[in-house]
């Protein structure tokens, strides 16, 4: 039709006898190798090597246990908290993913989350943690565990989630049935799932808020927002990636980088916390830098929801006797 196509080549290699010595293996590792080929940007050429068969397969490994965890019902909820950081009051906690048994146990999220995300796991699991913590949420408030200052519970949420059309009326249907205190909900966005076509994006950041849910940007610094994309979101909330915040004592771009953050939130009245907080020391800048909120390990590690209400209850027993000593 008089149309001009360009097409390329992702061309995978074998070789015959170093990696296989049949014809059946030589052709699967070719097509390794080809996919290799084209994650590297296509248009080229890739030779078979073991590594690659041994990625494709912890690959396999890890998504048929996420799809076993689904199934059997193996996920949980830890919560990590997070405080202001001249009056270290408990003001949130974010709701980390966990795996109860298996191998999943004992890994990261960021290990196993982009493979969910490229299955299109991750809505059902997504789903699932959206609801769980709308449930938790709910428990503490009708029985009177949140303390005093205690605002939100932060919910990562994958760009794969969010890009989906029916999004906002999933997490509309879950907090009609879980009536649930949407004041105290907070999404975590990442800045990939801003990058989108601007429009909608708009769209739907502005039905989230109008639901009366808090949005956060997650990692923020490792992605390419820009001023003014930035300027046009409604966002609550810029979370400073620890990989910054891990050489504020020593690296002076990376205490650079971080005080711009702060200095542009603060223009644009947003609020700002670091995440990743190991070291006192690391504490102190950011307060003296007028980073509003931390989280991270000095304070405290991600734990069971059962520890986590151990934690409410301490903080509002002593929040009381402190209102007592006052009377
Ligand atoms: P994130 O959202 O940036 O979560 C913070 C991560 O930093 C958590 O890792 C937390 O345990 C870790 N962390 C907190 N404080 C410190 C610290 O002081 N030092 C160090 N070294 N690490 C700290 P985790 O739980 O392994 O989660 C990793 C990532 O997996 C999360 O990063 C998030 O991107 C993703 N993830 C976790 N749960 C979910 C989920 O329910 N849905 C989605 N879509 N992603 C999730
Ligand atoms: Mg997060
Ligand atoms: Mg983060």
């Amino acid at each position: 039709d008089e149309h001009e196509i360009i097409t390329t080549g992702s061309i995978g290699i074998s070789f015959y006898p170093e990696d296989a010595d049949n014809a059946v293996d030589l052709i699967k590792y070719a097509d390794t190798a080809m996919f290799q080929a084209k994650q590297a940007g296509r248009n080229g050429y890739q030779f078979y090597t073991k590594k690659f068969n041994q990625q494709a397969l912890t690959k396999i490994r890890l998504e048929s246990a996420l799809r076993r965890a689904l199934k059997k019902n193996d996920f949980e909820i830890y919560l990590q908290g997070q405080q202001e950081l001249d009056s270290h009051l408990l003001i949130g906690a974010e709701a980390l993913l966990r795996v109860r048994r298996g191998e999943l146990s004992s890994i990261s999220p960021a290990e196993y989350i982009p493979i969910a995300e490229e299955s299109g796991l991750i809505v059902d699991i997504g789903d699932w943690v959206f609801s769980e913590v709308c449930r938790l949420l709910r428990h503490w408030y009708d029985n009177n565990l949140l303390p005093l200052g205690f605002k939100r519970i932060a919910i990562n949420i994958s760009p794969v989630q969010f890009e989906r059309h029916d999004f906002i009326k999933k997490i509309q249907q879950c907090i009609q049935e879980t009536c649930v205190p949407v004041q105290h909900l907070e999404i975590e966005l990442t800045e990939s799932s801003l990058q989108e076509s601007t429009h909608s994006v708009i769209e739907k950041l502005v039905s989230i808020k109008a639901i009366g849910i808090n949005i956060a940007i997650d990692d923020f610094g490792t992605g390419y927002s820009s001023l003014s994309r930035l300027k046009q979101f409604p966002i609550d909330l810029l979370k400073i990636d620890r990989s910054f915040v891990a050489d504020i004592c020593g690296n002076e771009s990376d205490m650079a980088i971080i005080k711009a953050i702060i200095s542009m939130a603060s223009a644009l009245d947003i609020g700002t916390l670091a995440e990743g907080i190991e070291t006192q020391e690391q504490a102190d800048i950011l307060e003296t830098l007028q980073c509003s909120q931390g989280q991270g390990f000095l304070f405290s590690k991600p734990v069971n929801t059962e520890n986590f209400e151990a934690i409410l209850a301490s903080v509002k027993k002593s929040s009381k006797s402190i209102l007592e000593s006052v009377a």
